[in-house]
């Protein structure tokens, strides 16, 4: 431990004598007791991100300890503490009345450490999220509804998690803590809402990566097979429109330019290919390689109330066509739409697997725990069901996409970039998706980029990934990029309240 921190954690320790009143407010009778400090929080550089702050006092009588946020980012990420309720307390026989616990985030999710106990100061915790690329998300996705979740595809730690709109966490303590938390919560783009695991979106053209992946492994594609595309596809009353390009092509030219029409003919020959008995049963093994990737699940981050989108199975579709379906049913999850969901966090780590060409580490966002291990599961290689062979073709797709194609704004870095960008439309909104990773042979950083109502991946997704990624691989921004990155923060996209 750094001995700043040190010295601030020991001092922290203090003892309050009958604390009558709670610092947001609410009266709570409490016995006289001792108050232990939390653990400090730091970014995986060691710059300090939570602390505690024991000059507060309450009124001329009470002192107590609140957290204190001297670079106030990643607020839903951190999360907050209050005093333990009834509720709390009826939960969790470890805690007693007048305890102060965490209630979102990190400092829910690692109470049981952060939490002092008799006088003596809880664990320090060092994150593996980077202060500076965190900020520089924050900044960019300004105005904007959405996420970045960044990953270090070698070992699953999450470099930053960001989602908009934020607020500043110091808003969460002091005397308008609960005045500020009304207000939080009565706000309608809610902000409290930690999108990167909670928000479930439908992945759009980014999942066309995951999709070619499947297709070349169970064999229904070889990196040769053509299909056209006439401006879309069109089967019996049934259209899902492309944009113009050179028919008829291959998968790296489907994902070059994001191709919907190749990707609809791709997915209804393994719906309907003879390999497989049923349309169900084609459909279970594209599940079962679909969530191989890390879809559908729980990946099991460290944090509270994680989502695990969508990926249907068979089942899913007999009940709701009474097992009237066919693989036209669900051609829209040929290209990310339809029922499929994702978190952003899984749509990083799709991204982070491709990176590995077939593995994943479980995204986490705690590097360190105070003289203690972090979870071991947190160092197990996943590995997924797709061949090797597959994850070259769709690789070189996805530099494609970077050096001529829909990502093509990304070719401009000094960096090998992979990278494929797309649009998800729901109802009259059309989200801009982007997914990419960087460079192409041993990969230091793996992304996702979603914004709401944001356009093509081109508009927003794509630009703001590649300022992370600039930012994060060679440590800071161009002229030009800083510039650009400006513009980008003005760029207020309207939503209705
Ligand atoms: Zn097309």
């Amino acid at each position: 431990m750094k001995k700043s921190s040190l010295f601030v954690a020991l001092c922290c320790v203090v003892t309050v004598v009958m604390l009558t009143q709670c610092v947001c407010g609410e009266k709570k009778p409490s016995p006289a007791q001792t108050v232990s400090a939390r653990g400090i929080i730091s970014d995986r550089n060691g710059l300090v991100l939570v602390s505690n702050d024991t000059s507060y006092v309450y009124d001329s009588a009470r002192a107590v300890i609140i957290r204190n946020y001297p670079n106030p980012v990643a607020a839903q990420l951190l999360g907050y503490v209050e005093y333990a309720t009834p509720a709390d307390l009826a939960d969790d026989n470890s805690y007693v009345e007048g305890d102060i616990i965490g209630k979102a985030g990190i400092e829910r999710y690692y109470d049981r450490w952060l939490r002092g106990k008799d006088g003596m100061p809880g664990k320090n915790l060092t994150l593996t999220i980077d202060y500076e690329l965190q900020k520089l998300g924050e900044d960019l996705m300004e105005g904007k509804i959405g996420s970045i979740v960044a990953i270090e595809p070698s070992s699953g730690e999450v470099l930053c998690m960001v989602s908009s709109p934020t607020y500043n966490p110091q808003l969460l303590v002091g005397h308008r803590e609960k005045a500020n938390k009304r207000t939080l919560l009565q706000d309608s783009l809610k902000p409290l809402l930690n999108r990167s695991i909670m928000g479930q979106y439908s992945p759009g053209g980014v999942f066309k990566a995951a999709q070619g992946l499947v297709y070349l492994s169970v064999s229904i594609i070889s990196s040769q097979t053509q299909y056209p595309c006439e401006r879309g596809f069109t089967h019996d009353g049934l259209s899902i429109g492309c944009h113009g390009h050179p028919t008829p092509l291959t998968l790296v030219d489907a994902l070059r330019t994001s191709c919907n029409g190749y990707f609809c003919r791709a997915h209804l020959d393994m719906m309907n290919h003879k390999k497989f008995r049923t349309v169900q049963d084609a459909l279970e093994k594209w599940r079962d390689d679909i969530t191989s990737l890390g879809l559908g699940n729980h990946l099991g981050i460290d944090l509270p109330h994680e989502k695990r989108g969508l990926i249907p199975n068979a089942d899913f579709y007999d009940k709701a066509y009474r097992d009237q379906w066919s693989g036209l049913t669900i051609l829209s999850n040929a290209i990310g739409q339809g029922e499929i969901l994702c978190t952003p966090l899984q749509l990083a780590n799709l991204s982070a697997t491709i990176a590995n060409r077939g593995h994943y580490y479980s995204p986490h966002v705690v590097k360190e725990i105070q003289e203690e291990s972090i979870n071991k599961k947190y160092k197990l290689q996943r590995l997924t069901q797709v061949s090797r062979d597959a994850y070259d073709v769709v690789i070189h797709g996805m530099r494609q996409s970077v050096l001529f194609g829909t990502c093509r704004t990304l070719s401009r870095l000094p960096i090998e970039v992979c990278g494929v960008s797309g649009m998800a439309s729901y109802k009259e909104y059309n989200h801009s998706v982007f997914i990419g990773f960087a460079p192409v042979e041993d990969p230091k950083i793996a992304i996702a980029v979603y914004v709401e109502n944001g356009g093509w991946g081109a508009k927003y997704a794509a630009p703001i990934g590649g300022y992370i990624l600039e930012k994060y691989l060679n440590g800071e921004l161009s002229e030009t990029s800083k510039e650009k990155v400006k513009q980008i923060k003005e760029q207020h996209i309207g939503y209705e309240k």
